[in-house]
């Protein structure tokens, strides 16, 4: 994936890199996606493992809560479920078509020089088809997702042998801060979910809280719309050629969502 901005570290920005969330972060929960994702994972449970349609509402949470994800909860409790067959059938038919082009997103991103990771539990295929959708397919240096999380699942010979390894486990935060290779305490990292939040924050990441207009205890910042960072984070873009004489900002946050031109719609 070619990144859009440099690489580089900005030292006078308390931030040398950034991670994003992708679902319900990078794109609302409005989308309606992660409801047909819900009845995919449902329908999973009835089809493939033998459930009752009664049974797998409520089966879906407790995994959720229990294990992080239902694929999570199933291999666990010893269903030989294939992670890849999984994916394929929970995200197979999600309605992408719903996600359009978001230029003003990606011209806030674009703008930041910073290393800019994604960092979500879903597969690499659905990851990739939400950012091309969004039309963010060229704003990040990298995607930390459920397949770099799992590098072992396929050699397993038993479900339970290697536990699944998601976010909020401490397990998956270190993984994702090894991969970023930086300084979590210079990193900012962005979730719509508090468990996830709190997970970073123990891991002593910079947190922002996405989606909510009020912090929660382990959230540094509470950031409604990502549209919105400029405003709600300017000091990601602090660095000694930005600063104005007064140490303000010099550059408003008008010029610093207009700073590279705006693509063509589906680019
Ligand atoms: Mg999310």
């Amino acid at each position: 994936m070619e990144p859009c901005g440099k690489s580089a570290g900005n030292s006078d920005s308390p931030f040398d890199c950034l991670l994003f969330d992708l679902d319900d972060t990078l794109y609302s929960s409005k989308s309606g996606l992660n409801v047909v994702c819900k009845r995919n994972i449902e329908e999973f449970l009835v089809k493939k493992c033998g459930f009752s349609p009664e049974k797998a509402s409520c089966l879906r949470v407790d995994l959720f809560r229990a294990y992080g994800s239902t694929l999570a909860g199933l291999r666990a409790l010893g269903f030989d479920i294939d992670a890849d067959e999984y994916h394929s059938f929970v995200h197979g038919s999600l309605p992408y078509e719903a996600l359009k082009p978001d230029v003003r997103l990606r011209n806030v991103l674009r703008s930041i020089t910073q290393r800019k990771l994604v960092f979500t539990n879903s597969d690499r295929n659905h990851a990739t088809r939400v950012l091309e959708r969004l039309g963010l397919g060229d704003c990040f240096d990298d995607i930390i997702c459920f397949e770099t999380l799992n590098l072992n699942i396929s050699k397993s010979t038993r479900p339970d042998e290697f536990p699944v390894v998601l976010k909020p486990s401490i397990d998956a935060m270190k993984i994702a801060i090894e991969v970023t290779g930086e300084d979590p305490r210079r990193t900012l990292f962005f979730d719509d979910n508090d468990r996830n939040i709190t997970a970073g924050k123990t891991m002593g990441l910079r947190t922002v809280l996405v989606g909510k207009a009020v912090k929660s205890k382990e959230a540094d910042y509470a950031l409604e719309n990502m549209v919105n960072l400029a405003q709600v984070i300017p000091e990601i873009w602090m660095n000694g050629e930005q600063k104005g004489e007064d140490g303000g900002l010099k550059r408003t946050i008008s010029e610093i969502e207009s700073a590279v031109p705006t693509p063509a719609v589906g680019a």
